[in-house]
């Protein structure tokens, strides 16, 4: 089925001026206007700045809309660079679970979606992400291996529709799951065997269907851009990251995949490549300013030391690694080296919700300790820049959002003052990270374009969907608990390897690496 005109949302019409508003911009001087005008032409923002009186140059000519901010904070659209959209409706079908095995649970049911499903899954994490202030999501796709595209092109209809910008990384590996895992030999034939069928058709998909994926689809609409997306460094061949090398310098596309979640891969990489993840990734030429690695728990100081000085961006995905029980990202060290971190919430089916202002509570708390003094502690304002500007660089799209700047795409919400989270208003940016969870989101714009009015979304019907949304998972729940048998024989051997792994040592990891 192919995109038609009339599929593609609204650019913004004609010019809006927000007046008398406080507009967080997250420019390079980290400017904050109180009182601030912004002002719309089209797709993108052409004035920010003081407010000025009814005299002021930028307040002249004709407005299609004047919106009255004095009781609003403009903010940049968040950045969400790291989720996984299809699995979204099977948010919540599992706790207690450690990656490993989740990995498990969760590719079988994917199985069961078709064009259909998956354009419902997508709607729905899209609608929550507008809801939430979300305005790019970078979307490591993964999809049903089964479907034409693995389905991909249904992600990009229910995006569109819902008019959130999407980075959309399609999923490359060739290593079969059971073959990442440092299992003894008894383990890995209880794996084999039960994991076959879920393993089998995750090398489907090669570098010829992502070069025609990005061929099709990169920059064909202002919301829609791709990535090369290999799915971890542990999963695939040196050939299969060279050729995603290759592809990106060729397309102008960057490149996106997951490294070091878990200790299991950090070792795996060890005792398969003989080198770590990131040492592996430099030494095949894959690492550079236009890639972003999602998490990076299980990175040592020279692993950091490479991103830095290639410019490669880790994105921390804070509620994942806790309820996945992977461990903590260094993320005081990294940004203390240089290195780009975004937060991003990872897949609705991992952490259970596509929030960013959780992720962003997450990640102000998470990186303190009174092991460190308070002022290495990472600060409000930095923590809102991983979810703006420094989250668009690792998205490949630092030049067009994740900021409020004049020539920059109108991506912005617009926060109510009339509200539980900002009625006291103090600090903006504390309140940003600390306070505000989503609930005072009134307006959205995406690419100059209204997406969210009054807290909901423009671009369909949300009751409609979420009834939608209520028969399609009760339609699926067979395919989930046909998972939890699958995962059942795995859950002894895999949980004797994260035991074994606990009293591994990996001699030239940091030493606080082995106690999380
Ligand atoms: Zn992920």
């Amino acid at each position: 089925m192919a995109l038609t005109a009339d599929q593609l949302p609204e650019d913004g019409a004609g010019r809006i001026l927000i007046h008398d508003a406080t507009i967080i911009t997250v420019d390079p001087e980290d400017r904050v206007m109180a009182p601030g005008d912004l002002v719309i032409d089209g797709a993108r923002i052409t004035y920010v700045g003081p407010a000025g009186g009814p005299d002021a140059p930028h307040r002249q000519g004709e407005f299609a809309r004047r919106i009255d901010g004095r009781r609003s904070i403009v903010i940049p659209g968040l950045v969400n660079a790291h989720t996984h959209t299809y699995a979204t409706l099977f948010k919540g079908s599992y706790e207690r679970m450690p990656l490993d095995l989740w990995l498990v649970a969760m590719r079988a049911p994917t199985r069961a979606l078709d064009a259909g499903l998956l354009e419902l899954s997508t709607s729905l994490a899209a609608v929550e992400m507008a809801r939430t202030g979300t305005t790019t999501a970078l979307d490591h796709f993964f999809g049903n291996p089964e479907l034409p595209g693995a389905g991909i092109e249904a992600e990009i209809r229910a995006m569109r529709r819902v008019g959130v910008r999407h980075a959309v990384a399609t999923v490359l590996m060739d290593m079969s799951w059971e073959d990442t895992l440092p299992l003894d030999p008894q383990a890995l034939a209880a794996a084999k065997a039960a994991a076959d069928d879920v393993t089998r058709r995750e090398t489907a998909q090669g570098l010829e269907g992502a070069a025609a994926f990005i061929e099709t689809y990169h920059r064909s609409h202002p919301l829609t851009t791709c990535l090369i997306g290999p799915s971890a460094a542990h999963r695939c061949s040196d050939a299969l990251l060279r050729g995603s090398r290759e592809l990106a310098d060729r397309t102008g596309a960057g490149i996106h995949l997951h490294v070091g979640e878990a200790k299991s891969h950090a070792l795996r990489s060890r005792e398969v490549f003989g080198e770590t993840l990131v040492g592996r990734l430099d030494r095949l030429g894959v690492l550079g300013p236009d890639v972003s690695m999602a998490h990076g728990v299980w990175l040592t100081d020279g692993e950091l030391d490479a991103l830095a000085r290639t410019g490669t961006s880790i994105v921390h995905n804070p509620a994942s690694n806790l309820k996945l029980g992977s461990g903590v990202a260094r993320v005081r060290e990294m940004r203390r080296r240089g290195v780009n971190v975004a937060v991003a919430t990872d897949g609705p089916c991992s952490s259970d919700n596509l929030n960013m202002f959780e992720a962003l509570r997450l990640a102000g708390l998470l990186h303190t300790s009174n092991q460190v003094d308070p002022e290495d502690w990472p600060s409000a304002r930095e923590v809102f820049r991983m979810a703006t500007i420094d989250a668009a660089r690792a998205a490949n799209l630092d030049d067009e959002v994740g900021s409020l700047e004049a020539g920059k795409r109108a991506d912005l919400v617009l926060l109510s003052r009339d509200s539980v989270a900002w009625a006291a208003y103090n600090d903006p940016f504390v309140q940003l990270v600390f306070t505000e969870n989503g609930g005072s989101v009134d307006r959205v714009f995406v690419n100059g374009a209204e997406v969210v009015t009054g807290g909901r979304v423009t671009g369909l019907d949300e009751y409609a969907l979420y009834r939608e949304v209520d028969a399609a998972r009760r339609f699926l729940q067979p395919a989930v608990d046909a998972a939890r048998a699958t995962i059942a024989p795995l859950a002894d051997p895999i949980g004797r390897m994260g035991r074994a792994l606990r009293d591994t040592s990996v001699d030239d990891m940091a030493p606080e690496q082995r106690y999380h």
